[in-house]
């Protein structure tokens, strides 16, 4: 018999399961056999006391988030596994391996089979972030795993949970270093070098899904004057400026990220006019641009984080890119993204397509983009393709 409480599904609960989908909710279970605590191992059986899967279980409308379909012991060898698949996938790509990359992601939840779990290697640095309150409680045990799957790439891993923990849970986190401990903050992006703050930053300190893209954008970017709105650590702004880009205006609410954009910019331009950076509210600072950019950057922060909001988000996005098609210069390009997991692919389009018809100008989809290998979607998980892009001519 398992050491883990059962969750016994009602009848019928079990087909998305039998078709690996990663996620059990609350609806779906019948009984709880033995007692079970928020983040607690479970073993996870149909309504006919038949094994199916094992996992995290979880307060909430998703009551376990399953790790393993196979009845597996769950120790530091399974977790090595786990780590190996996703290492291996990362060299596959040639992240790994790459002179002028030192960041990517290592783990991306669902996508490498690690639900509630986020890993992003920066340099050397594994930052850590758990979601679910099961991945929290064994961050020792994935941290010893990574060191034995990484090997001298890693000096140090930092777990920065504290604010990604459903907030309901009864534990007390506390971010700090779990292994070595702070070696440097540099990393670097395609031979853009960057100043990571994953201790104070947002998210584990990077937004590493936009690397493909922002390479794309070096393409547009000769002679032209650029505006990047929500800018973050400057990421899309070194792009354009490595492209030849005439003039670069970053622009971000949050004045920390402005410093890191000028400090990211003077470590790779030094002393370069082109680029100046704004604080300032993007709705606000994009009333009057009008005929002063050929290239926009649209990278907002996730509008809806939750279903219920999504016609709000959705208002959102159609807001800020009809400003955008308004106002950018004849022929210009517009790069706009979604980072919102529950706005669809078609919802997103929906709505930049009701932005282009507002402002009545001849609009054309050049790119469709997504997020790169290293944030791979779990093929039986369709949930996890958050991020969405489309590059847009103007003319
Ligand atoms: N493009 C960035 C990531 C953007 S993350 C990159 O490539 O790294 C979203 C950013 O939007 C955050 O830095 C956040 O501070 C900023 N932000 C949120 N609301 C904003 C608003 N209303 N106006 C301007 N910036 C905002």
């Amino acid at each position: 018999m398992s050491k883990f409480s059962k969750v016994v599904l009602k009848k019928g609960k079990e087909e998305s399961i039998l078709r690996f989908h990663p996620w059990i909710f609350s609806g779906a279970i019948d009984r709880i056999e033995g007692s079970v605590e928020e983040g607690d191992v479970v073993v996870v059986h149909t309504s006919d006391d038949r094994f199916i899967a094992i996992g995290h279980s979880a307060i909430g409308s998703i009551a376990v988030r399953i790790f393993s379909f196979r009845d597996v012991d769950t120790d530091l060898a399974f977790w090595c596994g786990k780590f190996q698949s996703a290492f291996n996938l990362r060299q596959k790509i040639g992240l790994t391996t790459r002179k002028e990359t030192n960041v990517f992601r290592l783990v991306h939840g669902e996508g490498d089979g690690m639900p509630g779990l986020i890993v992003d290697f920066y340099n050397g640095t594994a930052v850590l972030q758990a979601h679910s309150v099961g991945m929290w409680l064994i961050r020792e045990l994935l941290a010893e795993a990574m060191k034995i799957v990484l090997g001298d790439l890693l000096k140090a891993v930092y777990d920065k949970s504290s604010k990604t923990l459903p907030f309901k849970a009864a534990i007390d986190p506390a971010d700090g270093y779990l292994y070595g401990g702070h070696t440097t903050r540099e990393v670097m992006e395609d031979g853009s070098r960057f100043l990571v703050d994953w201790e104070e930053g947002q998210k584990t300190g990077f937004f590493v899904d936009q690397r493909e893209n922002r390479k794309l954008l070096s393409d547009y970017s000769f002679g032209k004057d650029v505006l990047n709105m929500f800018c973050y650590t400057g990421g899309f702004s070194f792009s354009a400026m490595r492209g030849g880009a005439n003039l670069v205006h970053s622009v971000d609410s949050s004045a920390r990220a402005i410093e890191l954009t000028n400090e990211n910019v003077e470590l790779n331009f030094p002393g370069d006019t082109r680029h100046e950076a704004f604080t300032a509210d993007a709705f606000d600072f994009m009333k009057d641009i009008n005929g002063k950019y050929d290239l926009i950057i649209l990278d907002p922060p996730a509008f809806a984080k939750h279903k219920n909001v999504l016609n709000q988000a959705l208002q959102g996005y159609k807001k800020l890119n009809s400003r955008a098609f308004q106002q950018i210069r004849p022929g210009g390009v517009l790069f706009t993204f979604s980072c919102s997991q529950v706005v669809t692919k078609t919802n997103f389009r929906e709505a930049v397509f009701s932005a282009a018809a507002i402002s009545g100008r001849n609009v054309r989809i050049l790119h469709q983009l997504s997020q790169p290998g290293d944030h791979p979607i779990n093929i039986y998980h369709p949930e996890g393709e958050y991020l969405k892009g489309l590059v847009l001519y103007v003319e």
